[in-house]
């Protein structure tokens, strides 16, 4: 066996378990390494914590003194829990969460050191940070990038550095990250959600939306990933046959977790706790290794740096257990990827979800304008939705069997289907008579509580009614859930001002408000009703209806990303304020960058691949055979039909060599054919998916069938089913 494959398969085999010990229950830890809200409390003069509870309800600037007592108070609480260096922690547009690390410590001129950490540090800094994907934005000559302090998301501890979450903007005030737009996205959706909710309760003062997010990983053994290139460099395999056994006996979902995981999932979850992210599913997923860990929503901003954090933490707990955590959407070939599904729903400071139906009538119909102004947002924007989730690995993972499909659509079950329908057939354009209205409100006031557990659960939907949230499917396991979270909010944000303007015009002309209300909305469930699917999204007969309703089937990244720039995306976010013109340019050419950078990697790792580790291993085991039929054919010269089979795998052999040979050439050709036709970073990657991509594939199917064909002891790379099901 090739040395690396056999190490790694040795090593394996003598793991066990790492326990992490006696994990004290979740309760008493629980936020342990957070500076909450409580704990402010406890650290901050009274006066101070007031004045800034209030600035953070009303969301008014802080100021350098309050900033200065603020940051002693964090600095006192960090100090005495052995804390030593402070960082900036912000997350960029190349997805990962970025720090730089300073030490509370200052150099006097008298050579004394003495503790430093004040307002002014903890409320902006400028990161050398020029490295990181701008679009164009910032120049390296003028590469100052600042972050900010953002005090809705509280401070915590890793690795005794007291990490402060900001935002991260170039020095024009450009945003370079996903936090700056997805703040102004919440507080767009927050004031269009609570104006509309006045029309039926006055004392909203403010509508948050909350996000949970599902987290799907692989765990793969480390020494296994190490003797994997593709692994190592890319997140997924770009190679290999499909194992006997995959995933086709349905054995894993939900099964007993293996204890080495067991012990893995234990660490974390200690992990997130002290850092206060509120985890509590774990399961396995549908693939082996495949499995997801779920917390309790939370506001979206928090819920989404916890995701970030979460994903960083797994990666490094991992790897005190021997395991390497897969977050790309589809390591594997012929089996299951992974996703992020991201629940969502809005709530009112007076406890209400806006998404769940109520008791009474009245609530009923709020609950309708919520449901219906997300609908017809997701159809109104189906395009910029889909765009906000496509990235290389998705692309791989979307339209698969058993992940979404790439045509977005709204899954609401038989019953709310049917009230939408019978409030379309009912609601007339002419004055309605008192009847008639009670009639509808009476409907209406019967929406069953029991519906979230009768919503019948249609997973080939991308977007789905789940009984009290929608539950985005399509966002993918690696992505930073902002980006979504950004178009999603905003697009509901504007539907439901919309709205407002739409009611109030009627209710101006003298409709009195119920019936305005039922009026408007009759008119959008009729005209989003293209995006509404309850049927099998995977079928071949729903991209064809699909097209008949102008519903976008596009499955490639790169074309799929131009939605950002359409008309009317633009009008949605810069209108809204959420991004300039120049800011969403910069981020449309950053996704290109990303996603070209990526595919180029997945190219020159799979050529790589094939040249030194395939074809050499391919061409050792052939002259083995040759030595055979020599020896066969001098021993017994009569008998020539006694090597004829190794006479066939020793011509097959060639074929498959000779293939790979040339495609990884012409691969390499087109590479560079494309890099020298477009400067354009857009254009490239477009050449990189038409001309480079193919080869990815035909590549890899010469390599599977040598894979087959080669000797098992030679083979150099861990075959999936010891990356499957070694553990
Ligand atoms: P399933 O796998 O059945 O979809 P899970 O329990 O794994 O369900 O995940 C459901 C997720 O939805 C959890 O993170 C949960 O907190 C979240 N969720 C529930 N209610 C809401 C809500 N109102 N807003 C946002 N997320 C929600
Ligand atoms: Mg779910």
């Amino acid at each position: 066996m090739s040395k690396s494959r056999f190490l790694a398969l040795e090593k394996l085999s003598s793991r066990k378990p790492v326990c992490a010990g006696d994990c004290p229950r979740g309760s008493a830890i629980f936020g342990e390494a957070v500076f909450s809200i409580e704990k402010t409390r406890q650290y901050l003069p009274a006066g101070a914590f007031k004045r800034l509870e209030n600035a953070l309800i009303e969301g008014t600037p802080i100021d350098r003194p309050l900033a200065d007592q603020v940051a002693a108070a964090m600095k006192a609480w960090a100090v005495e829990r052995g804390v030593t260096h402070y960082t900036h922690w912000f997350h960029p547009l190349n997805g990962a969460t970025a720090e730089k690390h300073d030490a509370f410590i200052d150099l006097l001129p008298d050579g004394h050191v003495i503790e430093t950490f004040d307002g002014r540090l903890l409320v902006q800094q400028e990161p050398d940070a020029s490295s990181f994907p701008n679009g164009g934005i910032r120049n390296t000559f003028e590469a100052r990038g600042y972050t900010a302090w953002d005090p809705a998301s509280p401070a915590f501890i890793n690795n005794r550095t007291l990490c402060i979450p900001t935002v991260f903007v170039a020095y024009t005030g450009e945003a370079l990250d996903y936090k700056t737009p997805l703040l102004k996205a919440l507080s767009a959706l927050d004031k269009a959600a609570t104006d509309v909710c006045h029309y039926f309760d006055k004392d909203v003062s403010r509508v948050i939306a909350t996000l949970g997010w599902e987290q799907e990983y692989f765990l793969v053994d480390e020494a296994l990933y190490n003797a994997r290139p593709d692994l190592k460099l890319c997140g997924r395999t770009l190679t290999g046959h499909a194992p006997a056994k995959g995933q086709q006996l349905e054995d894993q979902y939900f099964g007993a977790i293996p204890s080495r995981v067991t012990a893995f999932m234990e660490e974390l979850e200690h992990e997130c706790h002290r850092l206060g992210i509120p985890v509590k599913t774990r399961h396995n997923e549908v693939a082996p290794n495949q499995f997801e860990c779920a917390p309790v929503f939370e506001e979206v901003n928090l819920a989404v740096d916890h995701n970030q954090l979460l994903m960083s933490t797994m990666k490094k707990v991992a790897r005190r257990h021997d395991f390497r955590v897969l977050l790309h959407e589809k390591p594997y070939k012929g089996i299951n990827g992974s996703g992020k599904h991201n629940n969502w729903s809005m709530m009112t400071d007076t406890g209400v979800n806006l998404l769940s139906p109520g008791k009474k009538p009245k609530t009923n119909l709020q609950f309708l304008v919520f449901l219906v102004s997300t609908i017809k947002a997701v159809h109104e924007h189906s395009d910029l939705i889909k765009a906000s989730i496509v990235s290389r690995g998705n692309e791989e993972r979307l339209g698969g069997d058993e992940a979404p499909p790439v045509i977005m659509s709204v899954f609401l079950g038989e019953y709310l289907t049917n009230l939408l329908d019978e409030l379309e057939r009912k609601v007339s354009d002419k004055k309605m008579s008192a009847d008639e209205k009670t009639e509808l409100k009476l409907n209406v006031g019967k929406i069953p509580e029991i519906m979230l557990d009768n919503t019948d659960r249609n997973r080939t939907s991308p977007f789905a009614f789940t009984g009290n949230r929608f539950e985005f499917r399509a966002v993918g396991s690696s992505a930073n859930c902002g980006a979504p979270m950004i178009v999603l909010n905003t697009a509901v944000a504007d539907q439901l001002a919309r709205f407002k303007r739409d009611a109030d015009a009627l209710i101006n002309k003298g409709v009195k408000k119920d019936e305005a209300i039922f009026k408007v909305l009759r008119r959008y469930i009729t005209e989003s009703k293209p995006v509404r699917f309850e049927k099998n999204g995977y079928s071949s007969e729903w991209k064809e209806e699909a097209a008949t309703r102008g519903l976008s089937a596009e499955a490639n990244c790169v074309p799929a990303l131009r939605a950002y720039l359409s008309d009317k995306s633009r009008k949605l976010l810069v209108g809204n304020g959420v991004l300039t013109e120049r800011e969403l340019e910069a981020r449309f050419e950053i996704k290109n960058e990303i996603y070209l950078k990526k595919l180029q990697i997945e190219s020159r790792v799979l050529g790589d691949v094939a040249l030194n580790h395939v074809i050499p291993t391919a061409i050792t085991y052939q002259n083995r055979l040759l030595q055979n039929v020599a020896g066969l054919k001098a021993v017994m010269p009569d008998h020539e039909e006694l090597s004829a089979v190794q006479i066939e795998t020793i011509r097959a052999i060639s074929h498959h060599v000779r293939e790979i040979q040339t495609r990884v050439a012409s691969m390499t050709e087109a590479r560079k054919q494309a890099n020298n036709a477009f400067a354009d970073p857009v254009e490239r990657a477009d050449a990189y998916t038409k001309e480079v991509r193919p080869f990815l594939e035909s590549i890899r199917y010469h390599v599977d069938k040598l894979e087959l064909l080669v000797d098992d002891e030679i083979w150099p790379l861990p075959k999936y089913r010891e990356l499957l099901f070694s553990r």
